[in-house]
């Protein structure tokens, strides 16, 4: 899960098995309601493969790998509706 606190902007990224409704903030306590999330496909240059759900709406937005830690870029497919890894 990658999440962007629509209150206080902060972005956390983390695993879940559980299906989640709400996320509550760490940072400003506030809750964002999680919906209409969409899938983000990271192809990490480390060779992880990673499916995270996000509620990020912009066309561009980096996520970290968890695995190694890097940011990868990833763009909006508007016809699949999920984020995909921009390959250089
Ligand atoms: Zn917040
Ligand atoms: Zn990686």
């Amino acid at each position: 899960m990658h999440i962007h606190c629509e209150h206080c902007g902060k972005t956390k990224t983390f695993c879940t098995k559980h299906q989640l409704s709400y996320y509550s903030c760490k940072e400003c306590g506030e809750k964002t309601e999680l919906k209409d999330l969409k899938l983000a496909f990271i192809n990490c240059e480390c060779g992880s493969w990673l499916r995270y759900f996000t509620n990020e709406t912009a066309d561009l937005i980096e996520l970290n790998c968890i695995n190694c830690g890097m940011p990868v870029a990833l763009k909006y497919n508007a016809k699949k509706k999920l984020y995909e890894t921009i390959r250089s």
